[in-house]
Order: C-alpha cells, then sequence, then structure tokens
C-alpha cells in the first residue's frame, strides 16, 4: 500500500463555514460561522484519502476579500508547501470571488505541489448541501499525484477547474462553476480523473513569488453603460495605477468616454479595455485603436481575474508592451 499525502486544509470561511436555521435554508444562513475542524468532522471518511491536519486562517464572506487577504493566503501557502511533510493543501473559500484568490496563487505560488480551491453553494446545515462531497473531493484531488505540477484548481460539483479559466457564473445553483473551455477533469468516488492540462504558464514559470510581493500597486474596475459619466471614470482613474474598464460587447467604449479614458493614459494610468459579455476575447486594435490611445486589451480574461493579473504585472513593469505580453501569456 503507497503511504497516504500529508494535507493541510485552511480554513477562511464562506458558505462552506455556513449554518442556516433550517435545513429548508439553501440561500438564507449565517456565511463563515462553522471552524475548519467543525467542517472536517462531517467527513471523517476523508481521513482515508490523506493524513489531515487543519487551520483556520480567516474567517469571513469572499466578498471582503482585497489584496491584503491575498498575501495573506498565498504567504501561508507558500510557507506550508514548502514543508517537506507537506504533499498539498486545500483552502475552504467563500465561492464568491473563489476565482480571483485561486488565479492569484495561480500565478504567484512557487511548487509544483497540488493547492485546491473549494466552497460550497450550500451550507452543510442544509438540504443536499454540496459541502461535504466539495471538500471531500478536494481532499482527493489534493492528495493525488497526477494533481502535481497543473497550478491551483477549483474543485467544485464534482468537477476540477483551472485557476485561470473557471468563473462563478451563476448565484445560487449547484452547478455555478464554468470553464470557458471547459474543466480539466472530474472526481468521482475520490479518484480525479484528468483529461487535459492547463496551456498558459503559471506558478514555477510565472516572474511574480508570493514570498517576495510587497504592496500591491491599486488597479480598479470601472463597469460601463451608455449613461456612465465621464465623471465617474475621471473620480477612479485618479487613484488607481491601473484601470479595467468593462466595455459592451468586444469591449467598447461611448463616445463620450473616450476622452476621459484617454487622459487616463496620458497621465500614466494603465487602461486595459475588458468585455461585459463575461466570454470571447477582445480583439486589440479591433473595436478601438489601441496603439493610438495606449491602451491595453484584456484578451479572453474577465474583469476581476484582468485586475488580479495586471496588478501583478505592474509591481514589475510599466512598459506597455510588457503589459500586453502578460495577458497573452497567463
Ligand atoms: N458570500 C459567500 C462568500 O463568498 C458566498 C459563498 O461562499 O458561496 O463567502
Amino acid at each position: 500500500m503507497t503511504e497516504k499525502a500529508n494535507i493541510v486544509v485552511i480554513g477562511t470561511g464562506g458558505t462552506i463555514a455556513g449554518q442556516g436555521k433550517a435545513v429548508i435554508n439553501t440561500s438564507a444562513y449565517l456565511c463563515s460561522v462553522l471552524g475548519i475542524d467543525e467542517i472536517l468532522r462531517t467527513i471523517p471518511h476523508a481521513s482515508e484519502l490523506a493524513n489531515l491536519r487543519a487551520e483556520q486562517l480567516l474567517q469571513t464572506g469572499s466578498e471582503n476579500f482585497n489584496n491584503e487577504h491575498l498575501l495573506a493566503i498565498g504567504r501561508r501557502v507558500s510557507s506550508l508547501l514548502a514543508q517537506d511533510d507537506v504533499d498539498g493543501v486545500v483552502i475552504t473559500h467563500g465561492t464568491d470571488t473563489i476565482e480571483e484568490t485561486a488565479y492569484f496563487l495561480h500565478l504567484t505560488l512557487k511548487s509544483a505541489k497540488p493547492v485546491v480551491v473549494v466552497g460550497s453553494m450550500r451550507p452543510p446545515s442544509a438540504m443536499s448541501s454540496d459541502a461535504a462531497l466539495n471538500l471531500y473531493d478536494a481532499i482527493a484531488v489534493a492528495a493525488h499525484p497526477s494533481s502535481r505540477g497543473i497550478g491551483t484548481l477549483v474543485v467544485a460539483n464534482d468537477e476540477i477547474h483551472t485557476a485561470r479559466d473557471v468563473v462563478k457564473s451563476n448565484s445560487i445553483k449547484l452547478e455555478a462553476f464554468r470553464s470557458p473551455y471547459g474543466a480539466l477533469g472530474h472526481v468521482i468516488e475520490g479518484r480525479p480523473r484528468y483529461y487535459r492540462r492547463p496551456w498558459r504558464a503559471h506558478t514555477l514559470d510565472t516572474p511574480w513569488s508570493i514570498d517576495t510581493l510587497g504592496a500591491l500597486p491599486k488597479v480598479d474596475i470601472v463597469y460601463a453603460y451608455g449613461a456612465l459619466s465621464p465623471d465617474a471614470v475621471e473620480a477612479i482613474a485618479a487613484h488607481a495605477r491601473g484601470l479595467i474598464y468593462v466595455g459592451t460587447g468586444n469591449g467598447n467604449v461611448a463616445e463620450h468616454l473616450i476622452e476621459p479614458l484617454r487622459d487616463a493614459a496620458r497621465r500614466g494610468v494603465h487602461v486595459v479595455r475588458a468585455s461585459r459579455t463575461g466570454n470571447g476575447i477582445v480583439l486589440r486594435n479591433g473595436a478601438q485603436p489601441d496603439d493610438a490611445y495606449g491602451w491595453l486589451t484584456v484578451e479572453d480574461q474577465i474583469p476581476p481575474k484582468a485586475r488580479i493579473l495586471l496588478t501583478l504585472a505592474l509591481t514589475q513593469t510599466d512598459d506597455m508592451q510588457a503589459l500586453q505580453v502578460a495577458f497573452e501569456r497567463y
């Protein structure tokens, strides 16, 4: 019999740590109340998959997570992965921003050991909760050797997603997580099965290390519509080093917002055109003449993850071309 992997499970809160008054409360409940030890006690059979150690790092809904939370999670995971007696890490996390934390880790951890971020859409107290099975599956994925070297993963609803692609795409259904090019694989009865690998660079192949990152530059997001006032764009651009402009369709910009965004770029704010559609790519020099205006384009990334990527890229360069390459490489 092969030795069991040593997996550390870190608790950070969310619905997976939530509790409702009654079993019918699938949507109305208190978030982030159960400790990680209590959650693990609901799946005693998980100890057949791995030697488990638990620690509570945070206890809050993921809608509250800012850059400091990301740095704290990343630093703790990195120090655990550096230990010889740790083979992988599972992070229980709210689902609202799970893809942002996972993508941040995917780009900044310097290890091939598996890291799996997991949440649930229903609290453990609800009928047909997905909490126990999602956590059991996440531990199975983290403990399995086939999960090494493929970056940070998100496990939900029997599926294994790469952090780069996964998006929470439904506010209420169990089937909430979607990767535009499909999941990497699935988990059935404690065994992961993979069908493909992430293509874009991650973990060991990025220039960012969580161990050397200091304070992160401020990058903000503006959600656009025809009636959006130039004042709003100017107010946000005044305090940011980067601005993800979430335009309509293929990252389109309303006529009255072109000058405010060009002004921001002239003042050294990195303006990135993204799309409200949630799918597809924003074509450089397509809907707008990006070269002439000094703007960047997001490629296929969703706005919140584009914010993470631009934040990291700006820790090393202000060069437009290098920043654009980052959107095409990661
Ligand atoms: N508000 C919760 C969170 O993101 C929702 C969830 O976990 O599903 O922390």
